[in-house]
Order: C-alpha cells, then sequence, then structure tokens
C-alpha cells in the first residue's frame, strides 16, 4: 500500500497527518511548531512526528508516494522556504529540500496554507463541480486560496491573493501586524478583534460597554470574550460586530469582484465558531460593495482538517503549474 504525509505549519501548532490515496486520513498528531532552532528545525519536527505515525501505522518510509505541506507565508515557493515571516520567532525555514533528503523523495509540495486548502476544497470538498472558487480563513490572520477557471493561482513567489491586508478602510490609523493602515485582518482576525475593539472603543469614547473596558483595562479581551459580550447582549461589543460584519463584506466583496468566484468557503477557528455573527450577516452587506454577481457562500466541507487534507490532496494531485515550478514531469 502506498500513502501520502500531509502536513499543517501553523503559527502555533504543526500538525502530521498520514492519508491513504483516497485522502482518508488514517491517523494526525499536532505537536507545537518549534520557536527556536536552525532553518531545518522545523522540517526535521516534521520527520519525527512522521516516523512516530509510520510506526504506530507498522508503515515504513518507502511507501510514502510524497509529502504535501501548507505552511503559514511569505514563501519562496521555489525553493520551497518561509522568508522572514512576521508570525513565528523562527522567521526563514527551509521545507522542501530538508524534507526530500530526510524522506528521500522528490515529491515534497510546499504552498502557503489557504493555497492547500482551496486546493483540498476543490479535489475533497464543496469545490468538487466548480472551477472558480475561493478558499477564505478567518483565524489567527486571514487569507485565502484562490481557483480561477480551474487554475490554482499561485503567483511569482507563491504569495497570490494575500487578501487579509487588502486595504479595506483607507483612512484609519489602526495598523496591521505587517505595518500596513486599513488592512482587513487588522479589524477581523483573531489577533485583530482585541486591537480593533481598543482602538473603537478610544475613537468612539463610548461610556457604554462597562464589560469591554473592564477587559481592556485588564489586557485580557480576547476575541472568545468579545463574542461572550456579543452573544450576551452587551450593547457596544454588538456595534463592534456590526463593523466586523460591514469590514468582513467589503473583504469578501473585494474578493468577488476581483476574482468572480461561484463559490467562497470559509474556513478558520474564528469564522467557523462564529459564523453566524461575523460571516451571515456580512453577506447580507455584500451588494453595497459588488458589481459582480454574489457567490455561494458557505462554511468549508473539510472543517479545521482543512490545510492538512488540502496538503494531502497535493500529492494525490498535483496542481499542474506546481509540477512545472519543481520540474517534476
Ligand atoms: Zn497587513
Amino acid at each position: 500500500m502506498k500513502y501520502v504525509v500531509g502536513v499543517d505549519v501553523g503559527a502555533t501548532n504543526l500538525r502530521v497527518g498520514i492519508y491513504t490515496l483516497g485522502c482518508e486520513l488514517l491517523k494526525s498528531t499536532i505537536v507545537k511548531t518549534p520557536t527556536e532552532g536552525g532553518p531545518d528545525r522545523i522540517s526535521e519536527v516534521i520527520y519525527e512526528v512522521s516516523i512516530k505515525l509510520f510506526n504506530v501505522l507498522g508503515l515504513s518510509k518507502g511507501q510514502v508516494v510524497g509529502i504535501g505541506v501548507g505552511t503559514i507565508g511569505p514563501l519562496d515557493i521555489k525553493k520551497g522556504e518561509v522568508i522572514n515571516t512576521p508570525n513565528l520567532p523562527i522567521r526563514t525555514f527551509r521545507l522542501r529540500e530538508p524534507l526530500m533528503r530526510l524522506f528521500d523523495n522528490d515529491r515534497v509540495f510546499v504552498v502557503n496554507d489557504c493555497v492547500a486548502g482551496v486546493w483540498g476544497e476543490k479535489l475533497f470538498g464543496h469545490g468538487l463541480n466548480y472551477g472558480n472558487t475561493v478558499y477564505l480563513t478567518i483565524s489567527t490572520g486571514v487569507g485565502s486560496g484562490v481557483i480561477v477557471d480551474n487554475n490554482l493561482l499561485l503567483g511569482k513567489d507563491g504569495n497570490a491573493h494575500e487578501v487579509g491586508h487588502m486595504v479595506v478602510r483607507y483612512d484609519d490609523s489602526l495598523r496591521c501586524s505587517c505595518g500596513g493602515v486599513g488592512h482587513w485582518e487588522a479589524y477581523t482576525s483573531g489577533k485583530g478583534i482585541p486591537r480593533f475593539v481598543k482602538y473603537y472603543v478610544e475613537k468612539v469614547g463610548s461610556t457604554r460597554g462597562t464589560a469591554l473596558r473592564e477587559l481592556l483595562l485588564s489586557n485580557s479581551l480576547s476575541p472568545e470574550k468579545f463574542f461572550d459580550l456579543v452573544r450576551g447582549g452587551d450593547g457596544v461589543a454588538n456595534e463592534i460586530c456590526n463593523e466586523i460584519c460591514k469590514i468582513n463584506a467589503a473583504g469578501l466583496a473585494n474578493i468577488i469582484n476581483a476574482y468572480d468566484p461561484e463559490l467562497i468557503t470559509i474556513g478558520g477557528s474564528v469564522a467557523l465558531t462564529n459564523y453566524e455573527l461575523i460571516i451571515r450577516p456580512a453577506i447580507n452587506y455584500l451588494h453595497i460593495y459588488t458589481i459582480n454577481r454574489v457567490p455561494e457562500i458557505k462554511p468549508t466541507k473539510l472543517g479545521n482538517e482543512v490545510v492538512l487534507k488540502g496538503a494531502a490532496s497535493l500529492v494525490i494531485k498535483p496542481p499542474k503549474n506546481l509540477l512545472e515550478i519543481y520540474g517534476i514531469p
């Protein structure tokens, strides 16, 4: 029997899954993404975790067809490396070359995590019958993977469609973690929400929303606590949540206007846990911002496995442009 290794390299967690050629998950493990070590440390951990999984499953390295990796960016896709990521203390790390060496396998595919996600969605999720589809994640950050006319979009370095850094408000002073102003991710991502709430409360200077103020003063506002307040009926929290919906609508509209998709699937912990609060109402605002016909929009079929399964799917059916980049026939 032959198998595939799927890898999801996140800013916090690293997941490795062993898949059949039909993309059925046999077993997976989550470990913390290494925060220190050399540029090959993350690849070494991926290899160590994989070997443990092989041992549990009674598999050998020789049965592996290939290794697919979906990773935080930005990427140098030709080298299969992550370059100067703001989200991990090991800012630059190598994936493709060390994984090829460790696994003794040339079929190592490295793409941005959302790019892996949209490929998985196309092969095994809601995207099956669509040639034009976008996978959007709203989690720690905001990102997307895009397929237009059945082609997976990659860009010159593999960093096409960094939609989290699309400008959704040009005249605010709230800065994104990348340093830019008005970026989508700065408002509605897990990392952005607490900072946006603080910014909003200070700007509006509202005397209401005592619970919010207390959380802000004690520096303990998390997205979870914020959405608890929204659900509990807190007035200011609901006002801000409505702003978040409008901002998500602006971001989604940019995607619709730029790529003209038939389907947008949405994943990521912030979006999936709060879909009724921050996505469903956002869809109602779309008509304000779109020129293109509004597509079908729904949660990803693959849940929180979307990137891992997507990474495995890169090996099962590699995108032709990725094969060209690596010179694999
Ligand atoms: Zn940014």
